[in-house]
């Protein structure tokens, strides 16, 4: 790596800015232009975006289109042209880092079929990390960190290569374990789910700005602040990596309506209580921390009802007592049940409806408090 230049200062602490460009990318388009598709165009029977993204200076040109399966008078699909600017200021990190990303889990999606997007996008000064095929529409996110700040390290596995981005200035020497605990849970989830994903590199971003203070799995890339280095060494066995690792299948993968962290969240850190009992390290201490917590609750919420991960009580309800209590069944049913839902359904979005109409042996557990 080039040796690191002055670090922009310029930053913007409004982290609500950051977490929304993808809704700004897709819905503040201005539409120039409207065309009706030929017949021969119409083979597109979803909402589909492409979109060309360019920096000049401080500011993020986007041109492109986006179809919109019929129109209601005309019975066709529409193609709608887009040309628009974004000041980079408001999605800059301190380091010079540009993050536009989604934000939770919102999935625009037609009765579980993604809308997709397609995005290319020019920067030769930064390392791009974004999407720049078909992907859903949700998922153009996009990461560029400045070449002259930040530095690659490439693990290669025989699964996908590992490529570790963190601030060059930043010489801590970082133990083999923190890279091995990305690398074998990504093997340990591949044959829990029976699928490796992609060989494409796998991202892992390490944000130096101290006041970036997030911690997101999004696909192919796990996002977070230099913060979530020093929780690793405070508690490296049953640390938040697994946790992330495991939403590249489930809420990378397959997708659960907005908001439902029963689904998304409670689900997801079980399975992680998989990897780490079978790697034999890490389990017991994690479910005594599980249960420690249940006993900080004031009260008992029904993990069915939560909608928000407000409130102390809501996060160890969900976070905590719902997977410890998932344990306690029979865990080779669970994990069969989970497995079944995500080979059936992997690449759309699921409802709790379906859910449960699928998972019939999780009702219990899901109406449980
Ligand atoms: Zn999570």
């Amino acid at each position: 790596m080039s040796a690191v230049s002055k670090i922009d200062t310029q930053r913007n602490n409004d982290m609500k800015k950051i977490n929304t460009l993808l809704l700004f990318v897709l819905s503040m388009s201005v539409a120039s232009a409207q065309d009706t598709l030929t017949p021969a165009q119409m083979i597109v029977d979803h909402r589909q975006y492409s979109l060309n993204l360019r920096i000049e200076g401080d500011t993020l040109r986007v041109s492109g289109f986006y179809l919109i399966p019929y129109e209601t008078y005309t019975r066709q699909p529409i193609k709608v042209d887009t040309a628009y600017s974004l000041p980079l200021a408001d999605y800059r990190t301190a380091d010079g880092a540009i993050v536009l990303r989604r934000e939770g889990n919102w999935y625009p999606h037609r009765n579980g079929e993604l809308l997709t997007a397609q995005v290319h996008i020019e920067a030769d000064d930064y390392y791009i990390l974004g999407g720049t095929e078909w992907l859903p529409s949700f998922d153009i996110h996009l990461v560029l960190l400045p070449k002259d700040q930040y530095a690659c390290k490439v693990i290669d596995t025989p699964t996908r290569p590992f490529y570790f981005y963190r601030l060059a200035s930043d010489t801590t020497q970082y133990p083999e374990a923190y890279y091995r605990e990305f690398v074998d849970s990504y093997n340990f989830y591949c044959s829990f789910f029976g699928d490796s994903l992609s060989s494409k590199p796998m991202n892992i971003v390490e944000i130096g700005d101290p006041q970036f203070v997030m911690c997101q799995s999004l696909r192919d890339m796990i996002i977070f602040g230099h913060y979530f280095y020093d929780v690793y060494t405070m508690i490296p066995d049953f640390s938040w990596i697994p946790h992330e690792v495991a939403h590249q299948w489930w809420g990378d993968g397959i997708f659960f309506e907005y908001r439902d962290y029963a689904l998304s969240e409670s689900l997801n850190e079980y399975i992680k209580l998989q990897y780490l009992k079978s790697r034999g390290r890490g389990y017991e201490e994690q479910m005594e921390y599980y249960k420690a917590m249940m006993e900080r609750a004031e009260k008992s919420l029904p993990i069915a009802d939560i909608h928000s991960v407000e409130s102390q009580d809501e996060s160890i309800a969900i976070y905590h007592a719902a997977p410890y209590r998932l344990t306690l069944e029979n865990t080779t049913t669970v994990n069969t049940t989970l497995q079944q839902l995500y080979s059936k359904y992997k690449h759309t979005v699921v409802s709790r409806d379906m859910f449960l109409k699928e998972c019939k042996t999780l009702q219990d557990w899901l109406k449980s408090k």
